[in-house]
């Protein structure tokens, strides 16, 4: 089972994802989480980040394909961030093709950009573990995670200016993505305005 969540910036891909890895019993995998553990100690993908660029197909081709080897992975997983680009949806491909993998389906998440830009400028992490809040999971107890206790804060490259720009990267890149994939009959369009729980039952459906 290899299912691919795709969408725009705070289109709840993280949330989606991490739920239905949950059902399936199945590893969740965001590149933008691995990306942000590598950024900690590399400035100059920090920048690139910081400014909502995106990083060389190679660094996260490379990164993604290690974590995939996982013998946690062996059942399936569920990606987040990954495919950006027409290319990386061929060197993914490419990758599955090596270790004799397909792709399950691929669920295109929608959700007005009004809503994205309230969920986006809203959310908080925890800088302990990774969890994340927003308008429709607030904390307990403000700032603090619920799961570990940790300090929550706003994702740095969280901003209004950064947003704008990554919403536009996402535009730019996506129609080859989505049409390399509904070609496939992989394709199967989301809408994530709501309950993200229903995102199991979307994923049964198929
Ligand atoms: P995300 O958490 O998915 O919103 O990703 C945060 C940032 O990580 C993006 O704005 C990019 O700078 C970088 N990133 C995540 N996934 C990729 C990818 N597949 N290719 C290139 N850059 C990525």
């Amino acid at each position: 089972m290899i299912y691919i969540l795709t969408g725009g910036p705070a289109t709840g891909k993280g949330t989606r994802s991490e739920i239905l890895a949950k059902a399936l019993n199945i590893p969740h995998i965001s590149t933008g989480e691995m990306l942000r553990e590598v950024a900690k100690t590399n400035e100059s993908i920090n920048e690139m980040m910081q400014k909502g660029e995106l990083i060389s197909d190679e660094i996260i081709t490379s990164l993604l394909e290690e974590r995939i080897e996982n013998p946690d992975c062996k059942n399936g997983f569920v990606l987040d961030g990954y495919p950006r680009t027409y290319n990386q949806a061929i060197l993914l491909d490419e990758l599955l093709a090596k270790h004799d993998r397909t792709i399950t389906k691929v669920m295109e998440l929608v959700v007005p950009d009004e809503l994205a830009f309230k969920r986006i400028l809203e959310r908080k992490q925890c800088e302990k573990c990774g969890e994340m809040y927003g308008i429709d999971f607030p904390p307990e107890v403000e700032d603090v995670c619920d799961k570990c206790g940790g300090h929550l804060s706003v994702r740095t490259d969280d901003t209004k200016e950064t947003l704008a720009k990554r919403i536009n990267t996402y535009r730019e890149n996506a129609q080859a993505i989505l049409d390399y994939y509904k070609e496939k009959g992989l394709l199967m369009t989301v809408d994530a305005s709501h309950n993200p729980e229903t995102v199991v039952e979307d994923a049964k459906n198929i």
